[in-house]
Parts: structure tokens; sequence; C-alpha cells
């Protein structure tokens, strides 16, 4: 199983840490041992001291395939979810600097939160509300409406150069609004109105 993660994929996220739009999709991937399931509890890891909270839609690949052709991208999921890409901020923003890998920064363990997934059916696609709760509040706000690479042109575009398989997943980026989590935070994801996940920082 592989975790993709889509960066900057969301103008008004990019603008806010700074970044320029990216003019193709920026990817990188976590381990499986990123995983954190069944809404249990995170526990914050002790080489950073900015943890951030980044609120994503996920998709959950059903099948294998390479070279995809966006005509058929659309067959190669059939349920969408909600998730977390921890980040620890502080660490990205050095490897940035350095021009080194982000992988310290991203793929530690349990830094992939993945909720619940549903059947796409109920969904259209380049409609999908979504919010992230901390302790009761709305921090973070998208829909997909607003993605810079849609569903189809992400499974394209990886399947160019990574093999997908099915139980792989495609965290498909966050929307403006990241910020800090400290111990002791309960964060809940909704897609609409339907709570997907929810994560307590121990
Ligand atoms: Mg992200």
């Amino acid at each position: 199983m592989k975790i993709f993660c889509i960066g900057r994929n969301y103008a008004d996220h990019a603008k806010e840490l700074g970044n320029k739009v990216p003019t193709q999709p920026l990817i990188f991937m976590k381990p499986p041992t990123a995983s954190l399931r069944d809404n249990r509890d995170f526990y914050y890891p002790e080489f950073t001291k900015d943890l951030h909270y980044e609120v994503e839609v996920i998709l959950k690949i059903c099948k294998n395939g390479k070279h995809i052709q966006t005509a058929f991208a659309d067959d190669y999921y059939k349920e969408i979810g909600l998730g977390i890409d921890f980040t620890a901020r502080d660490v990205q923003s050095r490897c940035k600097e350095k021009g080194h890998p982000w992988e310290i920064a991203k793929g530690f363990d349990h830094s992939a939160v993945m909720g619940k997934f549903l059947s796409k059916e109920q969904f259209q696609m380049n409609n999908i509300s979504f919010h992230l709760d901390k302790n009761g509040e709305t921090v973070q706000k998208g829909n997909t409406k607003d993605l810079i690479f849609d569903f189809n042109t992400l499974i394209c575009y990886i399947s160019t150069i990574f093999t997908l398989q099915k139980g792989d997943y495609i965290y498909t980026g966050t929307p403006a609004g990241v910020g800090p989590t400290v111990q002791g935070d309960v964060l809940r994801g909704f897609i609409d109105t339907e709570q997907i996940f929810e994560c307590e920082v121990k």
C-alpha cells in the first residue's frame, strides 16, 4: 500500500505558506506506517514543536493501473474519505531551506489520519464540501471545486510515474487555514455535515 500526497493543490493554501501555485502536481509519499485509522489517538512526536493539521479529501484506489488516460481515471476509485496530513512545520521549513526531502516532516508514524470511506456515487467530485473542527470550532473549510488539479488529473499524472495499485491512497491537498495543534486538542473532520473522523492529540 502506498500513500500519495499532493502539495499546494488549493491556491489559497499555497499563498498562505508563501508558495507559488504549481504548474504540475507536487507529489510526495508517506509510508504505510504513517496511517492512523479507527479514530485512534495521535501522540505528539518529540522531534517537532510546531505540528500542523492539514485536512484533505482522500481517494482510495480500487484497481491497478499505469499510464491511465483521463477518460478512464474515474474507474480507479470508488470511494472517497477524509483525513489529516500531519506536518511537522518547523522540520519542513528546515528541509525546504536546505533543499532537502520532506519525508521526516511528513512521513512519520501516524501522520496520515484516515477516517471512514464513502461511496463516491453520492457526491459530485467537483463539489465536495468538507471542513475540520478543532475543539468544536471550524478551522479549515474547503470545496473540491477549488482544486487546482482535479482527481482525474492527479490519477493520470501519478500513474505516468508510479504504478497505482489497489489499496493505495491519494491525499488530494489541503485548503487554507492550516495551523498548529497541541496536546489535548480534538480534531474532527466532516464531509458536508457527516463526521468522517475524530482524532485526539495526546
Ligand atoms: Mg497536505
